[in-house]
């Protein structure tokens, strides 16, 4: 559902992203891991087109983002259509960036309401339905700032899921979180993922990794330097670069 074909990122001289090419299935969950300035980050502001990429494509349910094929030209598409694109991919972030002058269910039906000016009685119940599921029914009119930062993670993933993308990209969701307060949003994140929601997960979390990834990816100085399933690349890996990162993690 989402592919990324010999995708290259240069910041001035700098490869963010080289040369670097991954295929997610539909209802898979891709977990990306590697050391601070690996690139990972930057892969997924490429998938959703916070970053422009220098060369290779990005597919994203099947079409082409960023440009549209002329023949044998690309043309870039217009603002407009980069932000439809977007609508395909949630994006959650290490900082839950929700909207503070809003209550909870506020925050949660903005996008449905301005963005895809859909009835606000049907949102409102969708809405109720995204907070029950990430278990803050009770929270509807609260403001952000009266949230624990777990709990802010949970209706930030609530707000993205209530524009009804097709894939979920998560960048280190828990890594500015209280210890004590990892796990539940590691809980709702499971629960999505067993309700076959596609995923492209960021994460120094290895034990959610092994448990719930379908794939990992290890990526060190913008490569992908090692691939497979979770048993394989955090169990026995068979790079020393894999290895040593996983060892330092650990
Ligand atoms: P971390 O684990 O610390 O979040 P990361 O794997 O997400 O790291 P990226 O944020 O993708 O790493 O950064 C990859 C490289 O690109 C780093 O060397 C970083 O300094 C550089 N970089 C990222 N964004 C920019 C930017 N906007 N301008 C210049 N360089 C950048
Ligand atoms: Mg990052």
């Amino acid at each position: 559902i989402v592919v990324a074909a010999s995708v290259t990122k240069q910041f001035g001289p700098l490869k963010a992203l080289n040369n670097v090419s991954l295929s997610v299935l539909p209802g898979a969950v891709q977990c990306i891991i590697g050391p601070s300035g690996s690139g990972k980050s930057t892969l997924l502001r490429c998938i959703n087109q916070l970053e422009k990429i220098d060369a290779g494509a990005i597919t994203v349910a099947g079409e082409l983002i960023g440009y549209r094929r002329v023949g044998n030209e690309l043309h870039e598409l217009s603002d407009a259509e980069i932000a439809r694109q977007r609508l395909k991919t949630g994006m959650v972030f290490q900082r839950f960036n929700l909207f503070n002058h809003m209550t909870v269910l506020q925050n949660i039906i903005e996008g449905p309401l301005t963005v895809l000016k859909r009835p606000r009685r049907e949102i409102v119940a969708e809405g109720m339905a995204l907070l029950e599921r990430v278990g803050l029914s009770e929270k509807r009119d609260s403001y952000p700032i009266e949230l624990s930062g777990g709990q802010q993670q949970r209706i930030a993933i609530a707000r993205a899921l209530a524009m009804k993308p097709q894939v979920m990209l998560f960048d280190e969701p828990t890594s500015a979180l209280d210890p004590e307060l990892v796990g539940e949003v590691l809980n709702v994140m499971r629960d999505l993922a067993a309700s076959g929601m596609t995923m492209i997960v960021v994460t120094h979390e290895l034990g959610f990794a092994r448990e719930v990834a379908s794939d990992v990816v290890f990526m060190d100085k913008g490569e992908i330097v090692e691939q497979g399933p979770p048993r394989q690349v955090l169990v026995s890996p068979q790079q020393p670069r894999t290895r040593d990162f996983i060892a330092a993690v650990l």
